[in-house]
């Protein structure tokens, strides 16, 4: 039934090709062509690839992603201060010399001050300054991003921007932080995982229900439709984030809280595992957190992964952690997605592991502009092209463009422009990549995850309607229809390039 419905669906999608009666495949080509003699023109790049839907953007941090501008702009809304030397925040009114951020967004040297410590713009320094400031930057982030649904409001205005129809986000609550640290002061690690989940369980009740209330009503609040929708509009989800950087104890209690919350919230898609990856306690721990995050799946066996892993080059650890860290969370943690996985190079068996990712279709989140700014790693180094080539699954991403001061569609420029290889097909899949890989609910349009469907063979007739079993599918199911729509705005795009060729012969 849901492969005929398919059919269908995909039969309706076809029935709405150009005016002039191409197929799809005549437009990809067409497209293709186009695409290749405007890759050395970058004005022309950045128009394409600002008018390319883009799917999703599936690991945006939550303290990065929004514009110092902004930032300083919500925060003078909230009366926030900041002081002049330090760059700390807190609250009003401001006491000496602390200066109101209402001040600082009407003083232009002073604005260039802030927004240089909320961000990436105009710094000087080695890697290892760079890594410090975006963690400080980060801290201040965190001080002043207190406004949650204003700044995601701002975020969903981006993804519109962006041509995105789904943003997943990564957070942590403060409030629910602090909790969870407290109860992790008593919990016996000598004792097996079951019965500190069993006596942990319990206790985790009150403050599940609050930050569930409290991310759903600033999901609501900022504009986002909620990730199960299937009505138009752009989605966001947020994916949990767990420490890596904290103590055994506490990273239990953390993993613990963000499984049971995502199996519970439906605006928590996913969990996900963030902190520096070369942080000491990330590095002395990291086999033993990948056990308790299996640990957890078991417990939890329909949430979501996504979790960092290989954010890593040589001289940031010792070389017998290079390499290890992306296996280890594929194998042992078993995560849906990875973010970055840069450190490929250095696994020990490199090639059965790309295998391995592609084969149980373990999407890797690729970030080109962290990867560079914070690893050091562009070019030909960056592991890119080896994963289109072994067929791993990739979507581009973002992941903090407010602190990179970048853009989704700038990711897509610099793959285009460093990776020549590439070719709008492999843009067009990545872009397909981000919806059937992103933790959107119910079945997905692509019964075999394959975008080659047969049934774009089957030619459309004119004025096909849906019928009332397709039309079900896609109310029954967020992410088919997610798809669904995607592939329209795809058909409208390839449809304006081709346009574009025909105005441009003559
Ligand atoms: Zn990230």
């Amino acid at each position: 039934m849901l492969c005929h419905c398919l059919f269908i669906c995909l039969t309706w999608l076809g029935s709405g090709l150009t005016a002039s009666g191409s197929t799809t495949s005549d437009l990809e080509s067409a497209v293709s062509a186009r695409f290749k003699t405007i890759i050395r023109d970058p004005n022309e790049l950045r128009a394409f690839f600002r008018a390319m839907p883009k799917g999703a953007d599936l690991h945006l941090h939550y303290l990065g992603a929004d514009y110092a501008e902004n930032v300083i702009e919500i925060g003078a809304r909230n009366d926030l201060c900041v002081h002049p030397k330090t760059m700390m925040v807190g609250p009003g009114p401001c006491a000496a010399p602390s200066i109101p951020l209402n001040l600082v967004k009407r003083d232009q040297e002073l604005n260039d001050m802030v927004v240089k410590a909320l961000s990436l713009r105009g710094f000087q320094g080695n890697l290892e300054a760079r890594r410090q400031h975006v963690q400080e930057v980060t801290d201040r982030l965190r001080a002043l991003m207190i406004d949650k649904s204003t700044h995601l409001a701002s975020l969903c205005r981006q993804a519109a921007r962006e041509n995105t129809s789904l943003i997943e986000i990564l957070l942590r609550d403060d409030e629910a932080g602090v909790i969870l640290e407290q109860l992790s002061m008593d919990l016996d690690m000598r004792e097996m995982p079951e019965e500190r989940w069993a006596r942990l369980a319990p206790l985790l009740k009150d403050v599940l229900k609050d930050t569930g209330r409290r991310l759903k009503r600033m999901q609501q609040q900022a504009g986002f439709r909620p990730p199960n929708a299937t009505a138009p509009g752009i989605k966001a989800g947020f994916l949990y984030s767990i420490p890596r950087t904290v103590s055994n104890r506490h990273f239990f209690v953390e993993a613990a809280f963000a499984f049971a919350l995502a199996a519970e919230s439906p605006v928590v898609v996913g969990v996900s595992l963030g902190g520096d990856e070369a942080h000491v306690n990330a590095v002395a721990n990291f086999s033993r957190q990948m056990v308790i995050l299996a640990f957890f799946h078991e417990k939890f066996p329909s949430v979501k992964r996504a979790y960092h892993a290989g954010e890593l080059a040589p001289g940031r650890v010792s070389p017998e952690h290079l390499g290890t860290h992306i296996e280890e969370t594929f194998r042992v943690a078993g995560a849906d997605r990875i973010g970055h996985a840069a450190d490929i190079g250095s696994a020990d068996k490199m090639h059965q592991l790309l295998t391995g990712l592609a084969a149980k279709k373990t999407a890797v989140e690729v970030a080109l502009t962290a990867n560079e700014q914070l690893l050091g790693l562009a070019g030909p180094a960056h592991p890119l092209p080896l994963f289109v080539r072994y067929k791993v699954p990739v979507v581009l991403t973002a992941d903090r463009p407010g602190i990179f001061r970048t853009d989704l569609t700038e990711q897509f420029i610099l793959a285009a422009t460093r990776y020549p290889q590439l070719g709008y097909k492999d843009f067009k899949r990545m872009v397909r990549n981000s919806l059937e890989y992103s933790f959107l609910e119910g079945q997905s349009l692509w019964p075999n995850g394959d975008y080659t469907e047969p049934a774009w063979s089957f030619l459309p007739e004119a004025g096909n309607k849906p019928s009332e079993a397709c039309r079900r599918f896609l109310k029954e199911n967020p992410k088919a229809a997610a798809q669904w729509r995607l592939e329209k705005d795809l058909r409208r795009f390839e449809e304006s390039q081709a346009g574009r060729i025909a105005a441009e012969r003559n």
